[in-house]
């Protein structure tokens, strides 16, 4: 290809809400175009990009013997009904209406399609296992779209489902599946780290992510350096201490006027944080729900959401809280009836907390679990931090930040249940057929790529998903033979197969190395008058500074040595 030619050039300017660095690259390199939040184009190289990507991708899935599909992007919502994500994704939903007033959605994931289609084709046993998979696009609502190609409301996803007679053949396929992410991410030359995740509105049991490493990553992650513990925060566990404050002792009210934060009552008090009692308030499906957790602790509210099992939670409103008759900032559920009582495990570990004393500006020293109050339900709904202990090993744990790239989750039967795909085996009977779910952000992961992959000149494409593998860039003097070399050049490379992206401007030295630094093409070949006195060019990798200088006869068999390698 020849820059002069190219659609899109390079700027200068990255927009304005570019913070993350594959953002900003993309958009300066021209590889990728803004049509609205969450929604761009590919433009040439970037999709050459896509393209690579997603042909690794396939290649993998086809070795672990997956059978490509493409179900339709348009779907009636009535499925999305029967499988009770017309609700439990309402807020990430596309929904249109077509002339007949005929509801669909845009659909952000396949479960719903693909196991209809199981239902309809896999009769016996003898049809299974199954590993249908798709590389599409998605559409999700996005409450906030950012970081470019990273949270799209158009996506590429590589969704894959499998089907299995056995909770020991899904096994199989999910351990199949987690070894072809892993080639996958190799090969994209990512790092991942494969962490214990949250199953979210999919449901099911296992899950796993995959997790790129990098400072601009959504998701933190808790992970053991001396165990192989590895979880997103969503799911984290940690070994919580017993606070033990000595023998329970009777209760005691205290003034506390002015104060109501758990920081407050801890210096008003001089105990430490780990000595009180807190209360949170949430409304879970409409109904009010009191949270108590130690003072020190933070309530995860994706593991409180599944132990509630609803759909719907938040924080309750102030008006929510006074309709409930608590008195913020002093409450306990100390004597208190009427409403739901969740307890995080610690306050069941630890003796004489502070607590509210259920009134304005006064507090209740040593409360004691449960001869104080009881919960309708005990839990772990801590968030995991830092600093904690690991519950396999006692080892402390470490926070990361990741970018989510791969998701996998063993589903069961819950989809194959609802949609009625059942297999019948050997002696006749019928039964649901167990699934798994395998998604991957096939767009996503080329922005990640760049994260992991990239100085303060521009992109360092990895040689398998580089837009092109040679960068040519000759240095035009008039009353040279640069021009008709490298003509020359850029003929034999595309003969021998390589591809080349052919810097055939005019422009200047500088300007076309800033350009060639920011494409980040794997493999620089210069040509120019000096060069060619010696009848070499030089050679640079853009992800070393040293370069060399190679004879015109050998260059194009050394650069498809090195692409071979
Ligand atoms: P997230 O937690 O980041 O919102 P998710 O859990 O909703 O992701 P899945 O439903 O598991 O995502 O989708 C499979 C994969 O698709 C994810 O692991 C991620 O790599 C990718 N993905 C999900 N949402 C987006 C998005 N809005 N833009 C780009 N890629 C996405
Ligand atoms: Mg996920």
């Amino acid at each position: 290809m020849r820059i002069s030619r190219l659609f899109a050039k390079t700027t200068r300017e990255a927009p304005a809400d570019a913070d993350t660095i594959s953002h900003r690259l993309l958009v300066r390199a021209g590889m990728i175009n803004q049509l609205a939040a969450g929604v761009y184009t590919y433009l040439p190289l970037g999709l050459r990009v896509l393209h690579k990507i997603e042909n690794i991708v396939r290649e993998e899935m086809d070795k672990a013997g997956g059978q490509e599909f493409s179900m339709p992007v348009l779907q009636p919502v009535e499925m999305w009904q029967q499988s009770g994500r017309a609700q439990s994704m309402s807020d990430v939903l596309f929904n249109l209406t077509d002339r007949r007033e005929h509801k669909f959605v845009l659909g952000p994931t396949h479960e719903e399609v693909i196991t209809q289609l199981a239902a309809r084709y896999v009769q016996s046993y003898r049809d299974l296992p199954q590993l249908p998979y798709q590389i599409q696009v998605k559409f999700r609502d996005e409450p906030r779209p950012r970081a470019g190609l990273m949270r799209g409301r158009e996506f590429i996803m590589k969704d894959a489902y499998s089907f299995d007679v056995d909770e020991a053949g899904l096994d199989i396929c999910y351990q199949k599946m987690v070894e072809a992410y892993q080639n996958v991410f190799k090969r994209c030359a990512v790092s991942t780290m494969i962490v214990d995740a949250d199953s979210g509105a999919i449901g099911g049991k296992d899950s796993r992510e995959f997790m790129v490493v990098a400072e601009s990553g959504e998701d933190e992650i808790i992970n053991c350096p001396r165990c192989n513990y590895a979880a997103n925060t969503e799911k984290a566990v940690s070994a919580k201490a017993r606070i033990d404050n000595g023998q329970p002792l009777p209760i005691e009210e205290v003034a506390t006027p002015g104060i109501s934060t758990i920081e407050e009552v801890a210096a008003f008090l001089k105990v430490s944080p780990v000595h009180t009692l807190k209360a949170v308030f949430y409304t879970a499906d409409g109904r009010f729900v009191f949270v108590v957790i130690r003072g020190d602790l933070a309530v995860n509210e994706i593991k409180l959401k599944n132990q509630l099992h609803c759909t719907d939670l938040r924080l309750a409103t102030d008006a929510e809280v006074r309709e409930a008759g608590v008195v913020a900032g002093a409450a306990s559920p100390v004597g208190l009836k009427g409403f739901k009582v969740v307890a995080d495990d610690s306050v069941t570990m630890a003796t004489n907390l502070v607590a509210g004393a259920n009134k304005p500006a006064t507090h209740i020293k040593n409360v004691n679990y449960p001869r104080d109050f009881k919960a309708d339900f005990v839990a772990d709904i801590a968030t995991a931090r830092a600093g904690d202990k690991c519950v396999n090993c006692g080892g402390k744990l470490a926070a990361t930040r990741g970018i989510e790239v791969g998701h996998i989750f063993k589903l069961l039967t819950r989809y194959s249940e609802k949609f009625n795909a059942v297999y019948t085996d050997e002696k006749g009977g019928s039964h649901p057929i167990i699934m798994g779910c395998y998604g991957m952000g096939v767009s996503r992961l080329m922005a990640a790529a760049i994260e992991q992959n990239h100085d303060d000149k521009g992109i360092i494409w990895p040689l398998p998903i580089a837009p092109y593998q040679v960068h040519l860039c000759p240095l035009y003097r008039a009353g040279s033979n640069v021009a008709e070399t490298a003509e020359k050049l850029y003929a034999d490379f595309q003969a021998a197969g390589l591809e080349v992206l052919f810097d055939d401007r005019e422009d200047s030295p500088g300007v076309k190395f800033n350009d060639a630094d920011l494409l980040g093409i794997p493999l620089r070949v210069t040509v120019s008058p000096r060069t060619l006195e010696k009848n070499s060019v030089e050679f640079k990798k853009r992800s070393e500074k040293q370069a060399e200088i190679v004879p015109i006869s050998e260059i194009a068999a050394k650069l498809k040595g090195l692409i071979k390698s």
